[in-house]
Parts: C-alpha cells; structure tokens; sequence
C-alpha cells in the first residue's frame, strides 16, 4: 500500500504508529529514553537528532499527508520555519517574502537576518507579479502564506511556484491556516511546507510544536542545521501531538464546514459591516483559492460596524473566548491590532487595512447556533 493512496482520515489514524511489538497495545508506546545504545545499531538515535522513534514515526505522518518523501517536527512553528530558513540561505544570500505574513516570521527575519548577512525584500502585494519584481540575482528562497493572516488574502501557489523553478529559485510556504487538510502545496510544485503544530495539528490548545516536509535531500539539509540549532520536540509532546493528529481530518473539516456557514451569516448580519473569508464569492481572491484549496478553511475575519467597541464585544462574548492562538476546537477571537499586529504602526496598519474594528475568528467544532446566538447576545448587550 503506497501512502499517497491511503485517505485523509486513514493517514491520520495509522500512518506513523510506533508499534508496539512487546505487549501489542492499540496505541504508539511512549520513548522517553534520551539515551540509546550505539554499537551495532543501524541508527545512532538521540532526542536533539529528531530520530528518537516517536519522533521518526510521527514525521512519517506529516510527510504522508503533504504528499512529500520525508518531514521534521520541530518544538515549535518558529523553530521549523527559522531552520528551514537558515539551512537554505546563507551569508549573502537574499530571501523574498511575502508582505502578509506571520508576525513571528516577520519579526525573525527583521531581528535575525542582519546578524547573518542574509537580505531579504517584503513585496508590496501577494500576486506573482510583486513576486517577480522583487527578484535579485542573489535570490535563493521565495517564501509565501495563503491564505494569509488576518484578512485571508489568497496568492497563486502554482504561479509562484512556477517563478521559482523558471528561476532556479527554492520556494516555500506557511501551510498553517489552510493545514493539510484543505492544502498540498506539494501538489502545485512549491518545495517545501511548513507547519505550526500548535494550531490545526495540535488543535486543542495544549501543544506547541511545529512541521517541516518536503523531499529528502531538502529535509537532510535541515536536519543537518536542526542537529545544530536544536529545537527539536520533546517525546512527551510528539506522543501528544500523534494522538492529536488522529483526529486532524475529522476536525478540521468540521470546522471549516462552520466556518463556511458563519461567514453567509455574517455577511449578511446588519453589525458587520465587512467579512473576510476565501469560500465568499464576493471575496477577490475567491476562485483562485477554489482551484488551489480543497476547502477554504475555518480562520475567517470580520469588521463591526462602526458604532460598536470591538474590545467590549469580546468582552461580552460568553461561549467564544478571545484568544492570541488560534485552531483549535473550540472557537476564539482576536483583535489584530492589540496582537499579530500590534508592533506596527497606525499608519502601517492603516496601509495594510488592518483597523480596531477587525476581528479574527478561529472557528471551531461547537454547533453554529449557539456561536450565531452568542455573536448575537455580545452585539445586543453593547
Ligand atoms: C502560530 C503561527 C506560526 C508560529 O508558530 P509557533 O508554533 O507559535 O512557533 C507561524 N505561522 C503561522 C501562520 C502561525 O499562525
């Protein structure tokens, strides 16, 4: 049985399962050893080496369900992305990246890169085009997030992808909104995914880790700099993400099922005034995430009208909790302005379109009326 032919939800339950050959138990047996024999043994294993069994067997999950030949599971999304970056671009060398992305990137590759001599140029938009433009010769990784944080704008994946490989340029993405259950960037020839786990891999707010897959030699040359910089996940957490991963397909397509269904009626709800959300046909982007995502996803944004204080309507809220993270189960709100994006400017957030009245919603699995109800008491109540 070749991976790739295995279902979502079949990958999920099974592939990456550390068998228990001693008592037969239902579930992947938990290494805690940071210690192992290394005479006459074919893999010297060892926890900040990322093959420690757990940690083997559960990066095979996250490669079958990229469609890639191998992954890592780092100790958290930053770690992956940091590593990934640092093992492709060296001294010299220039990255071009996507001008909406993660603030925890942005703020990396702000902080970080001068210290290595690494140069790098945000574009001024998300289509190929502001891509293209901002090419140098000394280009070497092209790095893109879609659908994006907070106002879910969508880029071309197989357009940019193309423009790298037309240029001899590596590319990568954040696959963390979409997960991999709505999107294989693999599929439309991007070259490697990463992965905060502690979003939709981990989706229940308990787990920090995070994901990189793509071919095997781009994954040894990570593992070569990871070895190094060592942020790697613990055994306890890998077991604990393995578990929470069992369940990735079921819950995720829940929750964009009511994602979907909140944004209709949020769209037409008279105190909002705008929403944010690919599977909209009134959102720009809207056919372009059809043909690339296999759902839209259950991250969605809205603005209230005017009149209302976003702060109080959070407050006011008493099923959804307002929330920094985001992905799990349970549903959360976050204001962009007093968290992802709170370190920029007003102007800058005016540039961006990122006002006080916009509201991140992470949707979760709870039944959609009782989140309508409760949107609705927060509004009444104002
Ligand atoms: C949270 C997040 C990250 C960073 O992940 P951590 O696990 O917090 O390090 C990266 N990208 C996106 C899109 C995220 O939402």
């Amino acid at each position: 049985m070749t991976k790739k032919k295995l279902g979502l939800n079949t990958i999920c339950a099974h592939i990456g399962e550390v068998k228990d050959e001693q008592f037969k138990g239902a579930v992947s047996p938990m290494f805690l050893s940071s210690s192992y024999e290394f005479l006459d043994v074919e893999v010297k294993r060892y926890p900040r080496y990322f093959n420690t069994p757990n940690q083997e067997y559960l990066a095979k999950k996250v490669a079958a369900l990229e469609h890639t030949e191998a992954a890592l599971i780092f100790g958290s999304g930053m770690a992956a992305i940091s590593t990934m970056f640092l093992a492709f671009l060296k001294q010299g060398d220039h990255l071009v990246v996507q001008n909406t992305i993660y603030g925890g990137t942005v703020n990396f590759i702000k902080e970080e890169f001068p210290k290595y001599g690494i140069e790098y140029t945000f574009t001024n938009g998300y289509t190929v085009e502001d891509f293209e433009a901002v090419i140098q010769d000394n280009t070497k990784l092209i790095h893109i997030e879609t659908p994006s944080n907070p106002k879910l704008t969508i880029t071309d994946i197989k357009a940019v992808a193309k423009l790298g490989k037309s240029k001899d340029i590596l590319t990568s993405i954040d696959n963390t909104f979409a997960s991999s259950v709505n999107q294989n960037p693999i599929d439309l020839g991007i070259d490697m995914v990463m992965h905060s786990a502690t979003k939709y891999f981990g989706g229940h707010s308990d787990i920090c880790a995070g994901a990189v897959a793509s071919s095997e030699a781009h994954i040894e040359r990570i593992w070569n700099v990871g070895k190094n910089l060592g942020g790697s996940l613990s055994d306890m957490t890998v077991w604990m993400l393995e578990r929470s991963m069992k369940t990735l397909g079921l819950r995720v397509k829940a929750q964009t099922k009511n994602a979907m269904k909140l944004a209709k009626w949020l769209d037409k709800h008279p105190k909002i005034s705008k929403v944010y959300y690919p599977g909209l046909k009134s959102h720009p982007e809207h056919k372009l995430a059809k043909s690339q995502m296999k759902g839209f996803g259950a991250m969605l944004s809205f603005e209230l009208t005017d009149d209302l204080d976003s702060e109080q309507f959070q407050k006011q809220l008493k099923l959804i909790k307002s929330s920094m993270s985001l992905a799990g189960v349970e549903s959360t709100l976050s204001s962009p302005h007093l968290t992802s994006h709170s370190l920029l400017t007003q102007e800058e957030r005016d540039k961006i379109g990122i006002s006080d009245q916009l509201i991140r919603f992470s949707v979760g699995i709870e039944n959609t009326k009782d989140l309508k109800r409760d949107i609705d008491q927060a509004i009444a109540a104002l």
